[in-house]
């Protein structure tokens, strides 16, 4: 009976939505929002994290449009909404992959560089416990409606739950890795690499999610390059071919690569 499972399980998974579809759907949540300001810029009074965040998303959002790709953002406008609301909401928007958009500071001035993140290992077990908890509260939303319809089994149906996760955190490192690859070539201030972390932000979500921090906001040179058009359209331009380029190699997307992104860039 088990093998059974297994095997309906194996097929049923060759015919997730990893392998090519026609439209592509990406989820960008622009960091704090609201009262949950985030870091300040020491250079404007009144400005902070939040703001930018929401001028770096708006700006992947136009390029990832470009390339024909579907965009949902956490929030479009100044709202503090929280982290479980975001993550549950992309979940049940069945979303492909969750970019979460951040900006560092520093307690003492002085680091500067992008870093991307994924989900720690220590994590998972919250993490596949809340999938199934956002699942329930969404009426079975997170799983594909081919296997709502395919299996009949509330076990089997937790088993599946529990292999997309799965499958999911270990794309995240890959999507985190190509991000921060793409970022290198728009940042000039250097990179802090790829980390694992416990950010409730990527947790409870069975499609790839990652965060970028784009860089330190308090560095005397990098805070005012983000807080640039200039640097904003740059570490957008980043993100966006990162997330292109995550889409080809590793999905198989056969996507329109907008002029403004280079097509050497995606390759
Ligand atoms: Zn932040």
């Amino acid at each position: 009976m088990f093998r059974l499972i297994l095997c309906g399980i194996i097929i049923l998974l060759s015919q997730h939505s990893w392998a090519k579809k026609p439209t592509w759907y990406v989820a960008l949540d622009p960091g704090h929002g609201g009262k949950n300001y985030g870091a300040i810029d020491p250079r404007e009074e009144g400005r902070y994290e939040k703001h930018y965040t929401l001028q770096i998303a708006n700006k992947v959002k136009n390029y990832l449009k470009e390339a024909g790709v579907k965009v949902w953002l956490s929030r479009t406008k100044d709202k503090p909404y929280s982290l479980r609301s975001r993550i549950s909401r992309a979940s049940a928007e069945g979303v492909d992959l969750f970019v979460s958009i951040h900006i560092n500071d520093a307690y003492v001035v002085g680091p500067r560089g992008h870093g991307t993140f994924f989900l720690a290992r220590e994590a998972f077990e919250e993490s596949r416990l809340r999938v199934r908890e956002f699942n329930k509260e969404f009426k079975g939303a997170l799983l594909k409606k081919s296997y709502e319809k395919k299996i009949k089994s509330a076990q089997a149906r937790e088993i599946v739950l529990d292999l997309v996760h799965q499958r999911a955190q270990h794309e995240a490192m890959h999507l985190a890795h190509i991000v921060n690859q793409a970022l290198e070539l728009y940042s000039p201030h250097g990179t802090r690499g790829v980390k694992q972390g416990n950010y409730g932000i990527i947790k409870g979500i069975t499609t790839p999610a990652i965060v970028c921090e784009v860089g330190f906001l308090n560095h005397p040179k990098e805070g005012p390059f983000i807080t640039s058009k200039e640097g904003m359209d740059s570490l957008s331009k980043g993100i966006a071919v990162g997330i292109l380029r995550y889409l080809t190699l590793r999905r198989k997307a056969d996507l329109n690569i907008p002029q403004s992104l280079s097509p050497t860039e995606i390759k």
